[in-house]
């Protein structure tokens, strides 16, 4: 079998500079292709000189009026070369430090030439040093002037010039070759040029291209490799999903008469939103179709007593409920909150908690075993080998972005038959996220917050401000509130983080010494942990001094104030997170964050948000924005790949674009059977590993 032509037969390479290739992973043209301009430099129009300007990277043209070997700076051993041009609106030098005595027969007084580089200015005039020389005969003019030319990662051993006549040959040789998977209205619709004259045009673009696009990756031509990578990724969300409608599942129908009596029983009227979402949740999980539903809702907005009224449903139907949340303290919450709910009903509710001793824990399993406990609620070790369910039915996953996929296909896996999973988030997700990350869910959103809530008035604070944060958390404790005080937990050193709340702890209780202060970390155990939430929720320590691990769900009415310290450290929607802790109650609420230190003026910009709207969602896209998708929690254990080309903030359009394609598709061809698909089919093969479950 003949490979396809190693790149050392390419013009201009040889087996030197393959093995540097080569060391690139770059072996055939085709490989080569994919090497993309870094940048670019618009060299299509020499600049005036009197236009020049420091920064710039532009073409000179210019008669040359002196060439001086050594140099009027000449110092040392080391050699100059300077070349004086005037264009009639100026001058400018051009200065080699260190140079081969060649380059300066480029140059004759008198003669045009036309350099190439950086623009600096030395005293008021401007000089460039080490320019590309553009106009002499060995360059070749299509290549490195007169248009907007490509500028390539470095290869270790392969001059810069070099690499682009290399990639010149390369893509004037091998670019249409490269086959176009997507046939002509999958790329009409999706306005981008097919991919051999896309390829071309990266890399050479166009005489009349737009330079300005090129650098923002969103010329016509880039966008036929966001298109493909984004297709390739709604099209394994919509393969997981059809997955998903094509298994079977109980179905748990609801009528009239079951849920008026379990809405009779709860402690307050739902909210719109809420009915709404509710509804939208009991049409699936009456279908004999796994429900798959992904419930936002802004802290506070009330989505466990819509967890709540699915699962009463379930129990209705004598099938098993789980309950997953990301940690014990937000377990051990849940299930007061669902054996409160469940009071004065047969409801057995159980929580699997690492707080339980050997015995205990294996007797929970036992009933969760023998069917006796109707809804378990635990932290992942409800996902432990161990544990075994009768007839589970319904899956319920707080806090979904602390999870990852894995998780929710292991709970899945717990049922005999495929249960209907409910999972929730806090964490507003922005739209163009939601889409590319949970494709393969439905969405509800809780758009609505109960009645009454004040919102939370929030300031950021410098140190300076500091005794003022002590003056107010005096005023309201005084009054009967409740202080959250937060540390950010720092990755690399867990135990620095500790000693830094141990201390805070200290310090705090030194200045309010008649105040009970709690202290509350990740390596507490989890009774510990218990008594410390216990007694602040009950209200016998006023000041709770924590790490992030209040940050998820936890609901303490009383607390009116949160401290947040180095809040420039946290993104935004984990602030609003944290933020969430407080405004639960009916008296008004506050949060400090408090920066300090060098950047504390460029983080009190950033955090300026949080100060100006509490609504989730607008800081989640701010944060989105900022930050970028990497970070957004959630996004890692999305299990997506990095993206290569697609920037989901930059391209949400064509995101959009994608996944109505790929539903057109689908409708078509959804095996991609037709001949015609066999590249696409091939396409989304190759790059379809998102996730290894
Ligand atoms: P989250 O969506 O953040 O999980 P929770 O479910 O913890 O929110 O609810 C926050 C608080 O609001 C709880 O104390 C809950 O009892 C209360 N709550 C939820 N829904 C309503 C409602 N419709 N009316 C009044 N209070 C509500
Ligand atoms: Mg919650």
């Amino acid at each position: 079998m003949t490979g396809p032509p190693p790149i050392q037969y390419v013009k201009g390479v040889g087996p030197r500079l393959a093995e540097r290739f080569a060391a690139r992973g770059i072996r055939t043209p085709q490989d080569a292709l994919y090497l993309f301009p870094k940048g670019y430099q618009d060299r299509r129009r020499a600049v005036p000189i009197r236009e020049l300007r420091a920064g710039m990277t532009v073409p000179v043209r210019g008669k040359v009026l002196s060439v001086n070997e050594g140099g009027r700076f000449f110092r040392g051993r080391s050699r100059m070369l300077e070349v004086v041009l005037a264009d009639g609106s100026g001058r400018i030098v051009a200065k080699w430090f260190r140079y081969q005595p060649s380059l300066a027969k480029h140059f004759k007084v008198g003669e045009e030439a036309t350099l190439c580089g950086a623009i600096r200015m030395f005293r008021f005039m401007p000089e460039m040093h080490h320019p590309e020389i553009l106009s002499s005969e060995e360059t070749d003019d299509a290549v490195h002037s007169g248009r907007i030319v490509p500028i390539y990662p470095d290869i270790e051993g392969i001059p810069p010039k070099t690499l682009r006549k290399i990639q010149w040959e390369i893509v004037r040789n091998h670019a249409d070759k490269e086959v176009e998977c997507f046939p002509a209205w999958i790329l009409d619709q999706a306005g981008v040029p097919p991919l051999g004259r896309s390829l071309a045009a990266i890399h050479f673009p166009d005489g009349d291209a737009d330079a300005e696009k090129l650098l923002e990756f969103s010329s016509p031509q880039q966008k036929r490799l966001v298109f493909g990578e984004l297709f390739s990724i709604q099209w394994a969300l919509a393969r997981r999903r059809a997955g998903i409608e094509r298994e079977a599942a109980i179905p748990l129908p609801w009528d009239k008469e079951i849920v008026q009596e379990i809405k009779s029983r709860l402690p307050f009227e739902l909210t719109g939103a809420q009915r709404r979402v509710v509804n939208e949740i009991l049409k699936d999980i009456g279908r004999p179709h796994p429900m798959h539903r992904l419930l936002q809702g802004d802290v506070g907005s009330g989505k466990t007593i819509v967890a709540w009224i699915a699962a009463m449903v379930a129990w209705r139907h004598g099938v098993q409920v789980a309950v997953m949340a990301p940690t014990e303290i937000l377990a051990e919450q849940h299930y007061h909150r669902f054996a409160a709910l469940a009071e004065g009903l047969p409801v057995k509710v159980d929580l699997l908690s690492a707080a339980l001793s050997t015995k205990e824990r294996e007797a929970a399993r036992e009933r969760i075993r023998a069917g006796e406990t109707h809804i378990a609620v635990g932290t992942h070790a409800l996902i432990q080998e161990s544990v075994e369910f009768k007839n589970l039915a319904l899956g319920v996953i707080d806090e979904q972005h602390r999870f990852g996929v894995l998780q929710r296909t292991s709970l899945m896996k717990k049922a005999k038959i495929s249960p209907h999973l409910l999972v929730m988030t806090a964490t507003p997700i922005p739209r163009t996220l939601a889409i590319a990350l949970y494709g393969d869910l439905d969405v509800s959103v809780i758009d609505e917050m109960p009645k009454g809530r004040i919102p939370i008035r929030t300031r950021v604070m410098y140190e300076s401000g500091r005794g003022k944060v002590f003056e107010e958390i005096r005023k309201e404790i005084d009054r009967g509130g409740r202080v959250y005080i937060v540390l950010p937990l720092i990755e690399e050193s867990e135990k620095l983080a500790l000693r830094d709340a141990a201390r805070t702890a200290d310090k705090i209780r030194e200045i309010f010494p008649d105040i009970d202060v709690g202290l509350l970390h990740g390596r507490m155990k989890p009774q510990e942990k218990d008594a410390v939430m216990g007694a602040f929720k009950e209200g016998s320590l006023k000041i709770l001094v924590s790490t992030t691990v209040v940050e998820v769900g936890v609901d303490v009415p009383e607390a009116t104030i949160i401290v947040i310290e180095h809040a420039e450290r946290f993104g935004l929607s984990q602030l609003h997170q944290l933020r969430g802790r407080v405004g639960r109650g009916t008296r008004p609420s506050y949060c400090f964050l408090m920066v300090g230190g060098a950047q504390g003026e460029e983080a009190a910009a950033r955090l300026a948000v949080m100060e100006q709207t509490t609504d989730g969602f607008k800081i989640a896209e701010e944060d989105l924005r900022i930050r970028g998708p990497g970070d957004f929690a959630g996004v890692r254990q999305s299990g997506i790949p990095d993206l290569v080309f697609s920037d989901l903030v930059r391209d949400a359009g064509m995101l959009q674009t994608a996944k109505e394609i790929v539903e057109e598709l689908r409708q078509k061809d959804s095996e991609l059977e037709n001949p015609e698909h066999e590249g696409i089919r091939r396409f989304v093969e190759r790059k379809t590993v998102l996730w290894k479950d």
